[in-house]
């Protein structure tokens, strides 16, 4: 039993760093009082809030009446990233203690993880991600045995696939479990190592793709991931971002993971890029500093990372990128923008070019995974019958109801085994549903589709 665990007595007090934008008060304050009544007090150097500059600087100001607790405001909006570089930049204790700020932390949970890093500085050690129930509030326990990875080259977090279960080790459910990839919300490293290590990649903004970034680096360059099962912290995880990303979402994410995949994943980067066609053509700033960084460290390559600490990740039999029109006679198969819609409509309009080139709303991906996407947008069947509509919805790996097949001039849905077809009678018609699947027939002109590559 956890509780039976013995931990060093002279461990040294955390600093506990904090970042939020437009964090619920309730739920900021949750997570401090948390943290104060469940920590023993020398442990704690100090809890430092940054504010990336959230609308209310009262949030933050406020705060500062709770023991321990500093605050710094940020007078431009940041991300995560840069203002956690900023809160370590003043964090005076010899460890770095990570949260989300809509946390509640559970008993004894910081004491395990300290020791862990007492014992070995370059150990980057996480608690066990419990459930803060969206509706309720409530705590959930999650299963113990956990550890993180992500089976894609998309670079993509998905809770669901995030979580593979660890096969026994021998050693016991308590003990420590080695981790590919961490979730990267809650953690805590050594100071010394975390500066050591480059920190975080600053020109990350707002949000995601920093925990693979940090994940490579840790392991590649000399140190080691962990979840230590004695050590619980309760997270909200929501299903929506409540804070706007001023590039847009799918950009930043592009920016971020594209910046993980360029400087460390070597040639496995094409894979990233087979999973995400799109991100090729995006910005990504520059990345000398980050290169020369990993020069210097002398860090491992990523197919040493794979072989010694990701065996499970196997590597896709083809990176082919397939780019280009989809095509019924002389029309081809096109997104149009909606008015204060996120997710465009889909068309069949005249084939156009712009300059010699496709125009870019007739341009689609064909991926390995199977998936037909444009941009961040997969076409998908949400509930199969013949008939049923062809809509456009965020791509999510492994989900069947995005993967499709080629056969002969006809495409099918893998799921449904069903067709995409054209339909007449929907032409034309407001809420778009002139995409459908019918049962595949190949005397049908309205399943006949010609992928043209461009
Ligand atoms: N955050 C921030 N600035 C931003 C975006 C996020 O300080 O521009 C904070 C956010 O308030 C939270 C943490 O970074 O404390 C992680 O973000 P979030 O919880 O939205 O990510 P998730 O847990 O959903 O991956
Ligand atoms: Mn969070």
């Amino acid at each position: 039993r956890c509780n039976l665990l013995v931990y060093c007595t002279d461990l040294p007090p955390t600093s506990i760093i904090i970042t939020f934008h437009n964090e619920a008060r309730s739920t900021l304050l949750r997570t401090i009082r948390s943290v104060l009544n469940r920590t023993p007090m020398h442990l704690i150097q100090e809890i430092i809030l940054v504010d990336d500059f959230s609308s209310d600087p009262d949030d933050c100001k406020l705060l500062i009446k709770l023991p321990k607790v500093k605050c710094v405001r940020n007078n431009e909006r940041q991300g995560l990233v840069r203002s956690r570089i900023q809160g370590a930049g003043i964090a005076q204790g010899t460890t770095l203690t990570f949260l989300d700020s809509h946390c509640e932390v559970n008993r004894d949970w910081l004491q395990p993880l300290l020791h862990r890093v007492k014992e070995d500085y370059t150990r980057v050690v996480c608690p066990v991600i419990d459930i803060i129930n969206l509706d309720t509030f409530n705590y959930i326990e999650s299963a113990s045995e956990l550890r993180g990875g992500n089976p894609t080259y998309g670079l993509h977090v998905s809770w669901e696939s995030i979580r593979v279960t660890e096969k026994a080790t021998g050693l016991g459910i308590f003990s420590p479990v080695m981790t590919p990839i961490i979730a990267g919300g809650l953690f805590v490293i050594d100071k010394a190592w975390f500066d050591y290590l480059g920190k975080y990649d600053s020109e990350m903004d707002i949000w995601g793709g920093e925990n693979f970034e940090m994940s490579f680096r840790v392991w590649m360059c000399g140190g080691s991931l962990e979840i230590i099962p004695c050590s619980r912290v309760g997270h909200v995880f929501r299903k929506k971002h409540p804070y706007i990303f001023p590039d847009g979402n799918t950009n930043t994410y592009i920016k971020n993971t594209k910046r993980t995949a360029e400087v460390w994943m070597d040639e496995y980067k094409q894979y990233y890029y087979a999973a995400r066609p799109f991100a090729l053509e995006r910005p990504f700033g520059n990345i000398e500093n980050r290169l020369s960084l990993r020069k210097n460290l002398q860090c491992e390559s990523f197919q040493w990372y794979l072989k010694n600490v990701y065996p499970e990740l196997s590597i896709p039999k083809d990176s082919l990128i397939q780019k280009g029109n989809i095509r019924q006679r002389q029309k081809c198969l096109e997104t149009q923008k909606r008015k204060n819609q996120e997710i465009p409509n889909l068309k069949l309009s005249p084939c156009i070019k712009i300059k010699g080139e496709e125009a870019k709303s007739q341009v689609w991906a064909f991926t390995y995974t199977q998936q037909i996407l444009q941009e961040e947008l997969c076409l998908s069947v949400i509930t199969f019958f013949p008939g049923a509509p062809v809509v456009l919805v965020l791509c999510k790996n492994g989900d069947d109801r995005q993967q499709w097949t080629k056969t002969g001039s006809r495409i099918e849905h893998m799921a449904s085994h069903l067709c995409l077809d054209t339909d007449m009678f929907g032409e034309g018609t407001e809420n778009g549903r002139e995409f459908v699947v019918n049962p595949c027939e190949s005397s049908l002109m309205s399943q006949h589709w010609d992928m043209v590559s461009s």
